[in-house]
């Protein structure tokens, strides 16, 4: 059973629509993410759930119930900003019992509840501190605990990490995980970088324009993107131009590329000598020196080449036209290691869809 259901909500500012016909069901204990380019409508989204803007059509159910109606305050849904918020006059005591004296909690209580919540989150030590006297990522955890103090049914993120480093970054994302399996309350994270939301989310929710271009698991997302735009947003891909020259069974196919015959796969129904794009993420591609393989050989020239650690990227301009990169595994002992800008390369696939 859901905890969250959003039905057909529509939104739009001075006659630009922002959220066209937004339906969705998220379950109890779920981590989702919305996943989109600036502008395509997350924070309304959140801010239609949460309270602080009302739908021009559809409603909002919170455990059943229609909470569309209700001022932020009663709906048990709370919101981490990017900003953090925080009350910069307050300690870290007083800004996470805020939320509970405005319900009239007081005495042991109170303090049993916020010092619960702060050992939680990491901060027990930091009580006593004023926000200003925090780092990012302290002031963070003091916004999630506030968040989290008066346990909500629905956990908003906006973006509550963009501003951190890419190292503190990766540690919060892990911590709000372990948070989100500890408290086992719905949480929707809104993010525009894709490899947060793969790694952390149940499912994916891909927003274009103000409209769901797909929902899946990171995997569906990543490995199946049902358009262009899912498969562009989501990772690197590079698109090979063909035609169908054969429909094998339920979605393999023949495809004719640049007079190569390859296997690919759809789920879409296509027909002999239909034109097709073919997706391929640079993990697939490899340079080979190999000309007896299975798979086909495209000729070209390395234009970059790059060493990410654990992997090496390569760009190649191939002879037919395309520019594709490649993504391998970094192997020092692999002949293929040295090659050069400039340098004449045979491309193999491992596998192909469109
Ligand atoms: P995102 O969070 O995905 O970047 P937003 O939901 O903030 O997108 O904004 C979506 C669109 O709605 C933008 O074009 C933005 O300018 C517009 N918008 C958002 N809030 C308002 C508002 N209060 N008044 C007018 N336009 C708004
Ligand atoms: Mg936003």
């Amino acid at each position: 059973k859901s905890v969250l259901s959003l039905r057909g909500l529509k939104k739009a500012f001075s006659g630009q629509t922002v959220l066209a016909d937004f339906s969705l069901d998220i379950s109890h204990g779920e981590f989702v993410t919305l996943l989109g380019p600036s502008g395509c409508g997350k924070t309304t989204l959140l801010r239609l759930v949460a309270g602080f803007e009302t739908p021009d059509d559809g409603a909002v159910f919170l455990d059943g119930t229609d909470i569309s109606q209700l001022p932020p305050e009663k709906r048990q849904v709370n919101t981490v900003f990017q900003s953090y918020a925080l009350f910069p006059h307050m300690t870290v005591f007083d800004n996470v019992a805020f939320g509970l004296r405005l319900k009239k909690m007081k005495g042991k209580v109170l303090a049993e509840r916020v010092r619960q919540v702060l050992v939680q989150v990491k901060m027990r030590e930091f009580a006593d501190r004023y926000p200003g006297e925090l780092s990012g990522g302290q002031q963070q955890r003091v916004a999630i605990a506030r968040a989290i103090v008066n346990t909500p049914r629905v956990l908003l993120l906006d973006e509550p990490l963009s501003a951190l480093d890419a190292r503190l970054r990766r540690e919060m994302q892990m911590e709000l995980k372990r948070l989100q399996r500890e408290l086992g309350i719905a949480f929707i994270l809104v993010t525009h970088d894709q490899e947060e939301a793969l790694s952390m989310s149940d499912r994916v929710i891909v927003m274009q324009d103000g409209r769901i271009a797909q929902i899946g698991t990171p995997r569906e997302v990543y490995e199946d993107p049902a358009n262009l735009y899912v498969a562009r947003f989501i990772g690197d891909i590079n698109l090979f131009p063909g035609k169908v020259t054969e429909c094998i069974g339920e979605n393999e196919l023949q495809v004719d590329v640049f007079g190569k015959s390859v296997q690919a796969r759809t789920k879409k129904k296509l027909q002999t000598g239909q034109q097709v794009l073919l997706l391929l993420r640079p993990e697939d591609l490899r340079l080979t020196e190999n000309t007896q393989e299975e798979m086909p050989i495209f000729h070209g020239a390395i234009m970059e080449r790059s060493y990410r650690g654990s992997t090496l990227d390569t760009t190649i301009h191939l002879d037919d036209g395309p520019v594709v990169r490649a993504c391998e595994f970094f192997d020092e002992d692999d002949p293929d290691f040295d090659y050069r800008v400039g340098e004449r390369v045979k491309v193999s696939w491992v596998r192909g869809w469109e």
